[in-house]
């Protein structure tokens, strides 16, 4: 059997160089990590999940003309993706006052916001993935006026799309995270959403209880975190119905 050729590998996933020119193979650990990875823990079953949880986001997203790296999941841990230049951007978009927002501006948790905020963060690890503005994204070139306008506007179809597919099944979305990524057709270059999109980059609520659904649940030590992912795909109805207890290995005599 040929060795694939790793090209990265993250906190929570691996990337290998997909079968065809173009194309990438997403590896979902089961690893998580907080606080710019100073806490760590491997989840059983996280990756499954995630895997499974962003195959169902992008793919509603590619749906209603809202372009995605996906092209299709290839196993329980594995999903096929177009390779992009990532644009080294966290672009996070917020509902709710939560975490660093309630943080740096004293606003209680919970608090409803007056419209969305979206907010960009530079990607790096050995700073802590500083806030940034556009202002230092057009001195220091990270992505052009054009660029910022695009990605604006893919942030805010996205927060519309998930929190309409989130509220419908009793879950508030409070805020996430997206990636951007560079594709060249040709002459042109074209912004789609990339990375991953599940409950290690998002705040999800139960909005009856508010009860946490995602990673704060292994931030703040609130229970068992795929236990929360699973009521999440279960909701949604992810996870086919009748499929094996994903965190518990099966023992056979
Ligand atoms: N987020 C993420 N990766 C990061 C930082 C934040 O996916 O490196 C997500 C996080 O899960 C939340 C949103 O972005 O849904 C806003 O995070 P916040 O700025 O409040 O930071 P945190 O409280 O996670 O440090």
């Amino acid at each position: 059997m040929a060795r694939r050729k790793k090209i990265y590998e993250g906190k929570a996933k691996i990337l290998y160089e997909g079968p065809e020119p173009g194309t990438i193979v997403q590896y979902f650990k089961d690893d998580a990590t907080a606080f710019n990875a100073e806490k760590r823990d491997v989840i059983d079953g996280k990756g499954v999940l995630n895997n499974r949880l962003s195959e169902f986001f992008m793919t509603g997203l590619n749906n209603v003309g809202i372009p995605t790296h996906f092209i299709r999941r290839l196993n329980m841990r594995e999903q096929l993706v177009r390779s992009c230049e990532i644009i080294p951007l966290e672009v996070v978009v917020r509902n709710v006052a939560a975490g660093s927002l309630a943080k740096r501006l004293g606003l209680e948790e919970g608090s409803a916001l007056p419209r969305p905020i979206v907010e960009y963060y530079y990607k790096d690890d050995k700073l802590g993935d500083p806030l940034v503005t556009e202002e230092h994204i057009a001195a220091f070139g990270w992505a052009s006026q054009q660029d910022m306008d695009d990605i604006l506007s893919l942030a805010l179809r996205v927060n519309d799309f998930l929190s309409g597919v989130m509220i419908a099944v009793g879950i508030r979305l409070v805020d996430f995270k997206i990636e951007i990524g560079r594709v060249f057709d040709g002459d042109f270059q074209r912004l789609i959403v990339a990375d991953e999109i599940s409950p290690d980059s998002c705040r999800l609520w139960d909005a009856e209880t508010g009860q946490k659904l995602d990673k704060d649940v292994f931030r703040r030590d609130l229970g068992d975190l795929a236990d929360a992912y699973t009521e999440v795909a279960r909701r949604l109805g992810v996870m086919p119905k009748n499929a094996a207890p994903i965190t518990k290995p099966t023992l056979i005599n």
